[in-house]
């Protein structure tokens, strides 16, 4: 994991070659990676969904997912770090810790991920291992432990020596496969010997009786170093940091060794946790072979030639071809057809999977992505993936009639692989509206409709995901009543009180009771809820869907005859909705718009001119960090402002600014705003 650009794929392709799954090393350059598969990727150079792989390394099992590190495509980070027990965070030895690294990092954080950090591109000019470390110390408040020291830097970048073995690794030039371990060089000697000071008292720190042992001026043993390390490790309270250049083959193979030796193995994680949907109880399941299967579907891929193909992890029991499991939220038994491994965009047909293993599944029709697997005897549900909502719309419509179902089938094949990509009717024009995370991803994934499923689609302008919400509290009474002629028929009669107020933001809606039987029956309470839940998906001001919203049933009435009245659900279904409209118009409705953080890198000459042209977009700036080489400037700004801003940004500072965005809250559109 890490910022776009700071070399996963590469060093990704590295791993594959060394373990032996790879006979050739695929370069990002020239688009012949094997984890970048997709013709979006290799065209973009960018990594999208995160593939996974499965690798053997020193007698272990490895699984690896080569994350994406664009924000746009956040949801592919969340699910990988969700279902991974541990990660690689790789640096720019350049840029250090960059906003997406932060990010990422952040992520792991939530997931408690023990992490080993490789600063990369140590040949690039202006690289700098301390200062990515210094990084680490400062913008992430993590706690780097230095294992390795780079030998030169830039150009001059010849090797890294081993602060634990004390020796110096250099590879060859061709690709990197044999590595040479020798004496550290004369001139860096005074340093290392500093170095493996610092990291013996840091290991120490962490140990009592490794510290009794520091404490007498007693020498560690490797193992007991390594052994140090791990446990310091798995507690999250250390980060070793290693260093290369996968670019140059430089690097890898003790990163590979890293991963076994401090990295938690399915094993050494604590039992995974669901609730048994019966009794309710939270239950764990230990990762044995012995205990019931559970596994958690953790992607959905669709591709225009095959089966779906749900992704899962394996965290109790085993699974064989052809078991029927139970997917605990839909309450469906499935049958696996096929069990896969995957090497990237291979996959090798297996029969069995065991915990900690991550497999493809095939047969599984009705599984979506955060979706539990059990066994059918012993359910349990993990806890799903959290995924943010998309802020971010364009409208599609099929090229003419003849396209229509093709759309809409590729249209369900796409959200039911992304979480983070949904689509609605517009009630008022009828078209089919998209939404996303931002531009870039809308704008592969209808490169993919186009390209991958052969759909002709018309693709409209850019459009704000705006929501409505209210600013003050107001109560509002709604009655449906429907006489008939009719004799056979009843009349239908429904007479509901609601009472709205403000909730804070992010909240959502709130429905609650406070009527009392003799005003409404608890058997229209559902209906009721009902007509609130529809009415708040198109709010009143612009259609848009409402949220932090706090709706009260206070009262009503019914119609009070001796007989069954089944059909006037309907009635306060509907008189719910009126209620509802009426009360949010005498509640201030207001319009909220998406505001992104946006972090632009740029030189000191251009600074002025882009905080000018932020503040057009009515941007907030909320600081200058001068750096060694590049200002930066954080702000918000409204996501409607930011349309283009990629072009924009490198006409106004020649190309030599970057910058990176990603959602942040809703805010309140200024009064008078068109949008
Ligand atoms: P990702 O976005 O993190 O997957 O990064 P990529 O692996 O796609 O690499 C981004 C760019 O950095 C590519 O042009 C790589 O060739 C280049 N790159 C990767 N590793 C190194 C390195 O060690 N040294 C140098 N100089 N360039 C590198």
């Amino acid at each position: 994991m890490a910022h776009i650009d700071a070399g996963k794929t590469t060093t990704t392709e590295r791993i594959l070659f060394y373990t032996g799954k790879k006979h050739k090393i695929g370069q990002v350059d020239d688009g012949t990676t094997d984890m970048d598969w997709m013709v979006q990727e290799r065209e973009r150079g960018v990594t999208i969904t995160a593939a996974a792989t499965t690798c053997h390394w020193q007698d272990h099992t490895i699984h690896l997912i080569d994350t994406p590190g664009h924000v746009d495509f956040t949801v592919e980070v969340e699910r990988s770090l969700r279902i991974l027990d541990s990660g690689i965070m790789l640096f720019c030895a350049v840029g250090g810790v960059e906003p997406q690294s932060e990010t990422v990092w952040r992520q792991a954080e939530k997931y408690g991920l023990p992490r080993i950090a490789f600063v990369n591109k140590m040949d690039r000019m202006g690289a700098n291992f301390e200062r990515a470390v210094e990084m680490m110390k400062t913008q992430l408040k993590a706690n780097p432990l230095v294992i390795q020291w780079p030998i030169g830097a830039e150009k001059e970048f010849a090797g890294v020596i081993d602060l634990i073995q004390m020796s110096a690794l250099y590879w060859d030039s061709t690709d990197g496969q044999t590595v040479t371990q020798t004496e550290i060089p004369a001139d860096l000697q005074d340093l290392a010997e500093s170095k493996r000071e610092a990291l013996i008292e840091e290991i120490a720190t962490h140990d009592e009786i490794l510290m009794e042992k520091y404490l007498e001026g007693d020498s560690f043993s490797q193992a007991e170093i390594e052994a140090g390390i791990r446990s310091a490790v798995m507690k999250n309270l250390l980060f070793p940091v290693m260093c290369g250049a996968s670019l140059r083959n430089i690097g890898i193979q003790p990163v590979l060794d890293a991963v076994v030796h401090y990295l938690p193995s399915p094993i050494d994680v604590p039992p995974i946790i669901g609730v048994n949907p019966t009794t309710e109880q939270i239950e764990p399941r230990q990762p044995e072979m012995t205990e019931p299967l559970s596994a958690l579907a953790f992607k959905v891929s669709s591709d225009p030639n095959v089966d779906k193909i749900v992704y899962a992890r394996i965290y109790s029991g085993i699974l064989n071809r052809g078991d029927v499991v139970l997917n605990v939220a839909k309450n469906q038994p499935q049958k696996v057809t096929r069990i896969l491994q995957i090497h990237a965009n291979k996959r090798q047909v297996c029969d069995i999977a065991y915990p900690g293993d991550i497999v493809a599944l095939i047969g599984l029709k009705e599984t979506t992505t955060g979706d539990t697997l059990t066994g059918q005897e012993s359910p349990i549900l993990l806890e799903s993936i959290d995924f943010p909502a998309p802020v971010i719309s364009v409208s599609i419509e099929p090229r003419s009639e003849s396209d229509k179902d093709k759309l809409e089938e590729t249209l369900q094949i796409l959200m039911d692989e992304d979480p983070t990509f949904t689509m609605k009717l517009d009630r008022e024009t009828g078209q089919r509206v998209i939404s996303g995370m931002g531009e870039l991803h809308l704008d592969i994934l209808t490169d993919r409709m186009v390209r991958e499923f052969g759909v002709k689609a018309r693709v409209g302008k850019l459009q704000v995901a705006y929501r409505e919400t209210i600013q003050s509290s107001a109560e509002a009474s709604g009655k449906y009543v429907h006489q008939t002629e009719d004799t056979e028929t009843a009349d239908l009669y429904g007479h509901v009180i609601l009472q709205v107020e403000p909730l804070e933001r992010d909240a959502g809606i709130h429905f609650e009771n406070q009527s009392s039987e003799l005003q409404i029956p608890i058997q229209y309470l559902p209906a009721i809820e009902r007509g609130v839940q529809d009415a708040t998906v198109n709010g009143v001001l612009t259609g848009y869907p409402m949220q932090d919203v706090k709706v009260c049933l206070i009262g009503g009435s019914f119609h009070e005859s001796s007989t069954s009245r089944s059909g006037d659900e309907i009635a306060f279904e509907a008189a719910a909705t009126i209620a509802f409209k009426k009360a949010v118009q005498q509640a201030q409705p207001i319009l909220l718009e998406p505001i992104m953080k946006i972090q632009v890198i740029t030189t000191a000459e251009h600074l002025g001119r882009i905080i000018g042209d932020l503040n057009t977009r009515r941007a907030q700036v909320l600081n200058t960090e001068p750096g060694e080489e590049h200002e930066i400037i954080n702000a918000y700004v409204p996501l409607s402002e930011t349309f283009r801003y990629t072009t924009d940004l490198r006409s106004i500072s020649q190309g030599r600014s970057t910058f990176s965005m990603e959602f942040d809250h809703y805010a309140p559109v200024p009064a008078g705003k068109n949008i």
